[in-house]
Formats: structure tokens, C-alpha cells, sequence
């Protein structure tokens, strides 16, 4: 039984000495997480209003996020 086990653990490092060049290839992943990391379509809420709105049509003032001027007005 233990010789198995043995066989196993030895799949197990061969497995791993083969996969562990893959990681290398993160770079591709992490271009991938770029692309989704593009959050200029997230959705913002507004401090005033509570609206959402897309962070490319918000604005920002103070560190908050606002849909419209009217609301940075109103949210000073
Ligand atoms: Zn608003």
C-alpha cells in the first residue's frame, strides 16, 4: 500500500515540476485582469442622489462620486 503512496506523492512532484513553469505565463493573466481591471464602465453611485451612473460620465469631487454637477452642489 505504501508503495502507492510512494507512486503518488512521485506523480504529484512530476505533475508539479511540470505545471510550476506555467505561472510564468501569469503575465498573460494578469494582461486578461487589465483588460476587466478597465473599470471605466463601473457603475458609480452617486453621494447625493444614491443614481448610478457610469465612472466616465461621474464626477468626481472631495474623494466622492456625483452624476451630475447639480449634485456636487448639493452634496457641499
Ligand atoms: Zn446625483
Amino acid at each position: 500500500m505504501m508503495q502507492y503512496v510512494i507512486i503518488a506523492a512521485l506523480i504529484a512532484l512530476i505533475y508539479f515540476l511540470y505545471f510550476k513553469p506555467k505561472p510564468q505565463k501569469k503575465e498573460k493573466t494578469t494582461e486578461s485582469t487589465k483588460t476587466t481591471k478597465a473599470d471605466a464602465n463601473d457603475m458609480i453611485e452617486c453621494a447625493t442622489c444614491g443614481v448610478y451612473s457610469e465612472l466616465n460620465d461621474s464626477i468626481l469631487s472631495n474623494g466622492k462620486y456625483y452624476c451630475s454637477k447639480e449634485c456636487v452642489e448639493e452634496g457641499r
